[in-house]
C-alpha cells in the first residue's frame, strides 16, 4: 500500500467542489455512470482497431444500491485502469486555473456544468460521499487489480486487492446529510433524467416482468399461465431514434420516439425533422412539431439537449431561437459547449451556426410541406400558425422564407399566401387612392352582422384571430405594399373601403341635426359619437364601430406594450346611423312622445348585435321587447 498527495494546486478543492455545487448535487451519478459508459465504448473501439484481442463479453453499467452499508457503487467492464492510469488520470489533475474559475462562478448559473469541463467529474463524486474507492481492474493482460481510496482530503491510498473481472468499481460511502441517495426511487428518478439514452445499457437491480409460463403450466381455462419473473431493470434506449439514419425509420418509430419522451403527452406530433449535420459542426436530433394549445408557455421547454447521449438540460433558450422553444424533442452535439456560463453560451459562435441552422431547416421543412402537399398543410395550418406567426414576428430569415408558406383564411375557410390574397381582393377591395384594404375579423360569432354586410357587398373577409395578430397586422402593413387591414366593425363599410360614388343622403342636414339629439339620448353620451352616414337602406338602421386606431391602442394597452405615454385611452364607440334606412325616416316622422322609444329600440339592437348590451340595459330591453309582442 502507498499514500500520497492528490496533485491539486490547493488544500480546499473539495470544500470548494461541495459548497458551490450545492443545488445540483445529483449530477455526481451522471458524471460517474457517463464515466463508467465511456470506459466501455473505449473497450469497443479498442476491440475494433484489434488493439484489444481477448473476450469483451456483454458490456454494461451497474448502478447497485446497499442502503445497509450505505454505499452507491457504479461498476462498468470497461477498459478499467492500472495503477499507473490512476496516477496519471484520478491523482494528477489538471486544475490549472481551475480553483479561481471555481470562485468566479460560485452559486452563479451554470456552475454546475464546470464539472465535467475542468475533469473534475469523477471528484463530484465527493459532493455526495465522504469516502470513495475504485477498484478497477485493467484490461491489460496480466494486470494487478488495485484499489484507489480517498476520504475527501487531498490525500488517497492505493493497495492491491483481489479482482477478478474486468473494469471498474466506484464505490461511495454516502454521508449522513446526502442520506437521499439511497433512496431507490431517488437514484431510479436520476437514471431516468440523465442516462435513458446512454448508449451503453445501464442497468438498476431488478423490475418485475409477466412471461408466460417457462414451464407450460396451465390456469384452469387451459391458457398457458402467466407467471412473475425478476429481470434486469435497464433504464436506459440505447439506440434512440436520433441517433438512427431517417432512412431506417418509419413516422410510427418517430411517433413512439415521441411518446418516449414524453410519456405524459397523449397528442401525436404534427410532424417532425430529423437533424443530421456534420460539418462545420455535429448536430444531430428530431424535433417535433407538437399541437399547439391554447396556453403557449406550458409548452416550452420540451427540447432536451443532449451531449452523445448524455442529458444535459432541457433549458435551450440559448442555443434555439425563442420561437423554436415551442418545438418539442431533442438536439445532441458535443460542439456545444456545455461547461460554461449562458451569456458566454450566446455570444459563442458555434452556437449562433447552430441556432440559424435549425431555423433554416425547419423553414425548409414546412416550404417542403406546403409545395408537397399544400392541401394537408392547410389542415395543419390551425395548429402551425402560431408557431409561423410568432417565428415570422422574432426572426427576420424566418420570416423572408415564411412569406411563402404563410397563409391567411377568409370566413369561407379558403387559405391563401398573402400575395395570392392581394391578387384575390385587389379589384373590390381597393379604395379611390389605390390601397387595397383587408377586411378582418377576429370573432366571426360576435361580429357576425359586420361580416354579413361585408361579405353581401363582395368583400372578402379574413379570420385573423390570434395571441400575435395584432403584431403580425403591423408587420403586414409593412410589407404589402399599398395596403392596410381593417377589422369590419372598425367602421361602416363605405368609410373603410372609400370608394368615389356615394350614395345620396335621403336625409337633408337640418333633418340630421333634429335626429342627433335624439339618438345622444338614449345612450351613455361620452361613450358613444353619433354620426350619419348615407349607406344603402339594405344596411342596417344602426351600426356601431369602434375606430381602428382605438381599438390597436387598447389592445397594446392590455398586451403592456405602449400607451402608458398617451394615457389610459378611453373607450369610444362611434353609433353610425344609416340616413337612408327607412325607420330612421320613420322616427323623424313620428309623434314626438315616441321617438326617443323608437330610437331607443334601433340603439339597443345595434348594441345588442355587438354584444355590448350588458346586465340592467340588457334586462330593460328584454322587458321592453315583450311589451312589444
Ligand atoms: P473526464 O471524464 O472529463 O475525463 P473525469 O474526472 O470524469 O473526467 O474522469 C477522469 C478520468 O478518469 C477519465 O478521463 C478516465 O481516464 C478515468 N476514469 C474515470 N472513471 C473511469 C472508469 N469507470 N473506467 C476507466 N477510467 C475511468
Ligand atoms: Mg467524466
Amino acid at each position: 500500500m502507498k499514500t500520497g498527495q492528490i496533485n491539486v494546486q490547493t488544500e480546499n478543492i473539495f470544500p470548494i467542489i461541495k459548497k458551490f455545487l450545492y443545488s445540483d448535487h445529483e449530477i455526481f451519478l451522471r458524471e460517474l455512470v457517463s464515466n463508467a459508459v465511456d470506459a466501455s465504448q473505449k473497450m469497443k473501439v479498442l476491440t475494433k482497431l484489434g488493439e484489444f484481442k481477448g473476450e469483451v463479453g456483454d458490456l454494461k453499467v451497474e448502478v447497485l444500491l446497499d442502503k445497509e452499508a450505505k454505499t452507491l457503487t457504479i461498476r462498468d467492464n470497461g477498459i478499467g485502469m492500472t495503477s499507473d492510469e490512476i496516477d496519471k488520470y484520478i491523482n494528477q489533475i489538471a486544475f490549472s486555473g481551475a480553483e479561481e474559475f471555481v470562485k468566479q462562478y460560485e452559486g452563479k448559473d451554470g456552475a454546475e456544468s464546470i464539472i465535467g469541463h475542468f475533469g473534475l467529474g469523477f471528484y463530484s463524486a465527493f459532493m455526495v460521499a465522504e469516502k470513495v474507492q475504485i477498484q478497477t481492474l485493467s484490461r491489460h493482460e496480466g494486470s494487478q487489480a488495485v484499489q484507489w481510496e480517498s476520504n475527501g482530503t487531498t490525500e488517497y491510498t492505493i493497495s492491491e486487492i483481489e479482482k477478478t473481472g474486468r473494469g471498474t468499481d466506484i464505490i461511495l460511502y454516502i454521508t449522513e446529510e446526502s442520506a437521499e441517495f439511497l433512496e431507490k426511487n431517488r437514484i431510479q428518478g436520476i437514471l431516468d433524467k440523465y442516462c435513458k439514452f446512454l448508449p451503453i445499457p445501464v442497468v438498476f437491480g431488478t423490475k418485475v416482468e409477466y412471461i408466460d409460463s417457462p414451464e407450460g403450466e396451465k390456469d384452469d381455462d387451459g391458457k398457458v399461465k402467466r407467471v412473475s419473473v425478476d429481470v434486469e431493470n435497464q433504464v436506459n434506449n440505447v439506440a434512440p431514434a436520433w441517433t438512427k439514419a431517417p432512412i431506417d425509420l418509419k413516422d410510427e418509430d418517430y411517433k413512439s420516439f415521441y411518446r418516449e419522451l414524453y410519456p405524459m403527452t397523449f397528442d401525436d406530433p404534427l410532424f417532425h425533422i430529423h437533424l443530421n449535420v456534420d460539418y462545420p459542426f455535429n448536430l444531430t436530433g428530431i424535433l417535433y412539431f407538437p399541437k399547439i394549445k391554447e396556453n403557449v408557455e406550458v409548452q416550452k421547454n420540451k427540447i432536451n439537449l443532449y451531449s452523445n447521449q448524455v442529458f444535459i438540460t432541457d433549458s435551450v433558450a440559448e442555443i434555439v431561437p425563442e420561437f423554436l422553444t415551442l418545438l418539442h424533442g431533442v438536439i445532441d452535439s458535443p460542439d456545444i459547449p456545455l461547461n460554461v456560463s449562458r451569456s458566454y453560451l450566446q455570444s459563442d459562435g458555434n452556437v449562433k451556426k447552430i441556432s440559424s441552422h435549425i431555423t433554416k431547416k425547419v423553414a425548409d421543412k414546412l416550404a417542403e410541406m406546403f409545395k408537397k402537399d399544400r392541401a394537408d398543410f392547410e389542415a395543419k395550418w390551425e395548429d402551425l400558425k402560431i408557431f409561423v406567426e410568432y417565428g415570422s414576428l422574432s426572426d427576420d430569415k424566418f420570416a423572408l422564407k415564411a412569406k411563402e408558406f404563410s397563409l391567411v383564411k377568409n370566413t369561407d375557410g379558403k387559405c391563401f399566401t398573402m400575395e395570392e390574397y392581394k391578387e384575390q381582393v385587389k379589384t373590390i377591395q381597393t379604395d379611390k387612392d389605390g390601397k387595397t384594404v383587408f377586411l378582418y375579423t377576429n370573432d366571426v360569432e360576435n361580429q357576425f352582422g359586420f361580416v354579413k354586410a361585408a361579405k353581401d357587398r363582395g368583400y372578402d373577409v379574413l379570420v385573423l384571430d390570434g395571441p400575435l395578430v395584432p403584431h403580425w397586422i403591423s408587420k403586414m402593413e409593412q410589407e404589402v405594399e399599398n395596403s392596410s387591414f381593417a377589422r369590419v366593425d372598425a367602421d361602416t363599410l363605405d368609410k373603410l373601403i372609400k370608394k368615389t360614388d356615394e350614395i345620396p343622403s335621403k336625409l337633408s342636414k337640418e333633418e340630421e341635426e333634429k335626429l342627433k339629439p335624439i339618438f345622444e339620448g338614449v345612450v351613455t353620451k361620452d361613450k358613444f359619437k353619433v354620426e350619419f352616414e348615407s349607406m344603402n337602406a339594405s344596411e342596417a338602421p344602426i351600426i356601431i364601430t369602434q375606430p381602428e386606431f382605438i381599438r390597436r391602442m387598447m389592445e397594446q394597452q392590455k398586451m403592456g406594450g405602449g400607451g402608458g405615454f398617451y394615457g389610459a385611452f378611453p373607450e369610444i364607440y362611434s353609433l353610425v346611423v344609416n340616413s337612408n334606412h327607412p325607420k330612421v325616416s320613420e322616427i323623424l316622422n313620428a309623434e314626438e312622445s315616441v321617438r326617443g322609444e323608437k330610437a331607443k329600440q334601433l340603439a339597443d339592437l345595434a348594441l345588442l348585435s355587438q354584444g355590448l348590451l350588458k346586465g340592467e340595459a340588457l334586462n330593460s330591453f328584454i322587458e321592453r321587447s315583450i311589451e312589444l309582442v
